[in-house]
């Protein structure tokens, strides 16, 4: 049978955060990557302007590279166990966190290849549509923004018809900074 959709849903503003080095610190400001609950440290400035974005009506969904998975580096308890940490020192404010596990470097194919992996716009599609269903909401691109600190967010948010904003000019937005 053919599922036909004819309810009316509603567009709704959505907001895709980047988290190392954009919502918490990342690399370059704690000296090594975020590789368990306890590297987290989210800066006050994101949640002041994930406040905001909330306060609109708008949906805010965290999109990650988490490579190292993939290569061993790190466990996916821990990388959840992170995400988890990222999303109550951040006031519960997302309504989504979203990773990808995979990296081209992995010896198993199925680890190697994916969508999902910035700059691939897949986690930011997969993560939408899933939120979508559940709300009764769509996110049409025009209404969204991403934010991120690498050339691979900004290409992602151009792949997927969303407007850029540079993680520290985002940042720089919130009173506290
Ligand atoms: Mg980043
Ligand atoms: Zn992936």
């Amino acid at each position: 049978m053919i599922e036909i959709p004819c309810t009316p849903e509603k567009a709704v503003p959505a907001l895709y955060l980047d988290l190392d080095g954009t919502v918490r610190k990342g690399k370059d400001e704690l000296g090594r990557f975020v590789n368990g609950p306890e590297d987290v440290e989210v800066f006050p400035e994101a949640i002041e302007m994930m406040r905001r974005w909330k306060a609109g009506g708008g949906r805010i969904i965290g999109v990650s590279n988490q490579g190292g998975i993939a290569l061993g580096i790190v466990s996916l308890a821990k990388v959840a166990a992170a995400m988890r940490e990222t999303h109550r020192q951040a006031g519960s404010l997302f309504d989504k966190v979203a990773w990808c596990s995979h990296h081209p470097g992995a010896a198993d194919p199925e680890m190697a290849r994916c969508w999902c992996r910035k700059p691939s716009p897949g986690l930011v599609i997969e993560s939408a549509l899933e939120i979508a269903r559940q709300y009764g909401e769509y996110y049409p691109p025009y209404m969204g923004l991403m934010v991120g600190d690498r050339p691979e967010d900004q290409e992602c948010a151009r792949l997927a018809g969303l407007d850029f904003q540079w993680a520290a000019d985002w940042r720089a937005q919130a009173s506290s900074s």
